[in-house]
């Protein structure tokens, strides 16, 4: 390797030495939150680190991508009341967000992509994107998880429209990521009925054009939303391979990206 993809494994002097006007700086967001009673609070933080380390391993060495720490914490109030969950305030999550770009930036650094492993993420992070491009200049990219839990193979309607926390993906994941962590033992079947599921006749949704604010206790005992019984460490690392590759494509893309002014 040309150079060390772990910003924080240089010295000062190496960061100030760096040669900036290509390369982008990952910054992971995870999360620790509860992922039903067969998954640990730190799921998504696993998930997204293990993305990461795929797409690096397939990312050329002429490309310029550095990676920090990831943040291990994130926005997860909509999984209130579930013991263990730690959760951001929004505003404290904004105001860390500002002072690593700012650090970037003043570093020299020219482009940042925020790498989110957490749904209860998205919003904030993408209206974060926009303010640190205003407020520092530096590009900033918004990678969200929707690009590596994007399956390889079929999966039921029902689970792609309900499975969206510690289902068959998550689960699969993790049974390849860390599978001493995992107690299939524990692993349910949850479909939350809410009005709109499947067309249901309700224009209300967990998500999209017209959505509610949804906390997971209003809709799930266990906190599962999906088929975790599904869950296998083949698909576990089909999905690794896919999306570490896609997340190296799209790095490779950002890392030279332009605006016309
Ligand atoms: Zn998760």
């Amino acid at each position: 390797m040309s150079f060390k993809r772990q910003l924080a494994h240089h010295t000062w002097s190496e960061v100030a030495a760096l040669d900036k006007a290509d390369g982008v700086v990952i910054l992971p967001i995870g999360a620790m939150e509860q992922h039903g009673h067969h998954l640990p609070l730190l799921t998504d933080t696993l998930i997204v680190n293990r993305m990461l380390e795929a797409a690096l391993a397939a990312l050329p060495d002429e490309v310029a991508a550095w990676t920090l720490p990831t943040l291990p914490y994130g926005k997860s109030n909509e999984h209130t009341g579930f013991p263990g969950t730690i959760s951001l305030g929004a505003q404290t999550l904004v105001a860390v967000l500002h002072d690593i770009a700012r650090s970037l930036n003043d570093a020299g650094f020219r482009r940042l992509a925020l790498l989110n492993g957490h749904g209860g993420n998205a919003a904030l992070l993408e209206m974060m994107a926009r303010e640190i491009r205003a407020a520092t200049g530096q590009l900033c990219f918004c990678l969200q998880p929707a690009l590596f839990l994007d399956p390889p193979f079929p999966i039921s309607a029902e689970e792609r429209c309900l499975g969206f926390h510690g289902g068959e993906l998550e689960t699969s994941l993790l049974l390849t990521i860390a599978p001493e962590l995992v107690e299939m033992d524990k692993a349910v079947r949850h479909y939350a009925d809410y009005p709109g599921a499947g067309g249901g006749g309700s224009p209300l949704f967990f998500f999209g054009a017209a959505a509610s604010a949804w906390l997971s206790r209003d809709w799930s005992v266990s906190g599962i939303f999906g088929d975790a019984t599904l869950g296998t460490a083949e698909k576990g690392d089909a999905l690794i391979a896919a999306g570490g590759q896609g997340l190296a494509d799209l790095l490779r893309v950002i890392s030279t990206f332009k605006t016309t002014h």
